[in-house]
């Protein structure tokens, strides 16, 4: 099992031991893993799994158990007259959206070490992945919500079997009273944002466009941020792809954020290290609604690292991307409009010759 590397000053903590911090506070990544080799992917597929020699753990007996078969979505163009902008379109998965892809991969970790119970904060797919294949693993889990989540998200948690605590007040303080359960009950805290497992998960979004594109990589990736777990994800992907000398150059990273909330896109502009917590005016883009992302100067460096940019979109773009992409035959969540609504708003600005890649990341049917 790969070690947790504290980010602050270094110190290794053992991935078994379900630590999702270091004692100095500090966030944790994963010490780096076993080279990608194309040759053992091919023999598996088509879900995730295949490349699961890159994680450097996975115990077949409970991945197997765990998995819906998440990963391996198609990679398509949704206009004649853009051929080179691609939609991967991560919202086929189990609970529809990309969160199975780090979900999956988290859960089985847990199971792996003998976590008794799941404790998880989200008010969206997040909270539904992990409690889906929390379910598929047999652990008990427990997801914090805002207490103002809506009726039909509480419902899918539920279907999952989860225990929903309702929590009156932020996202971010419902963040912290899940955190208190952790240290109060020694429960697994399956957090998308702070375990770093789960970028081991969405990493695979950048191995399955790599092979789709005939192993290349795209010139750029246009990818929606709130906590940054696809986009550090991505990021990982293809610098694995680059250390196994795979591809020469990662591509672009293009993040996306609402302009109601834009605390990243803010801290880019800024020439900032890190993003000062924003304020979030209310945008119907749920999935990238967070004031104040834990993991942003990690975010902020990849995109940097990349030669990328951020983009931010008003409320209106949003709600014009959704409709057009209904029109291309794609009922998708506000989220994923965003991303589109920030891919076109990119484009005008630089326009590129290149192949543009943006993840349509969650389904039409979950939103409101
Ligand atoms: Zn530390």
């Amino acid at each position: 099992m790969r070690a947790l590397v504290c980010r602050e000053d270094g110190r290794h903590l053992p991935a078994d031991g379900g630590a999702w911090r270091c004692p100095c506070g500090g966030l944790l990544d994963l010490a780096p893993g076993p080279a990608l080799d194309p040759a053992e992917a091919a023999r598996e597929g088509p879900s995730l799994w295949r490349w699961r020699h890159t994680f450097g753990w996975a115990d077949d007996a409970v991945w197997r158990r765990v998995t819906l078969g998440e990963g391996g979505t198609p990679l398509v163009a949704l206009a004649a007259e853009q051929p080179r902008v691609l939609a991967k379109l991560d919202f086929l998965m189990p609970t529809l959206s990309f969160k199975d892809r780090g979900a999956a991969v988290l859960v089985t970790l847990a199971a792996m070490v003998g976590a008794r119970r799941l404790i998880a904060d989200s008010s969206g797919n997040a909270g539904t992945a992990i409690a889906a294949y929390a379910s598929r693993a047999g652990l008990p889990c427990q997801v914090y919500v805002p207490a103002a989540t809506s009726p039909a998200k509480l419902a899918a948690l539920r279907a999952h079997g989860a225990t929903v605590v309702s929590v009156p007040g932020t996202r971010e303080e419902t963040a912290a009273a899940a955190q208190e359960a952790v240290a109060q009950t020694g429960a697994f805290y399956a957090s998308h944002v702070f375990q770093p497992v789960f970028f081991e998960g969405t990493k695979t979004f950048a191995f399955e466009v790599w092979e789709q594109l005939g192993r290349r990589p795209p010139d750029q990736v246009v990818v929606p941020v709130g906590n940054g777990t696809l986009l550090l994800g991505v990021h990982a992907g293809f610098g694995e792809l680059q250390r196994a000398g795979l591809i020469s150059a990662a591509p672009r990273l293009i993040g996306v954020q609402a302009a109601a909330c834009n605390p990243l896109e803010r801290a880019w502009r800024a020439g900032a290290a890190v993003a000062e917590p924003a304020d979030n005016l209310g945008t119907a883009a749920e999935g990238i609604a967070i004031a104040a992302p834990v993991r942003s100067g990690q975010i902020l460096e990849a995109v940097r690292a990349t030669g990328g940019r951020f983009v931010a979109v008003t409320e209106e773009a949003i709600g014009v991307a959704r409709q057009e992409l209904g029109h291309q035959g794609l009922y998708v969540e506000p989220t994923a409009a965003a991303a589109y609504a920030g891919l076109k708003t990119h484009l005008e600005a630089e326009p590129a010759d290149g192949v543009t890649v943006w993840p349509v990341c969650g389904a039409g049917l979950k939103a409101p």
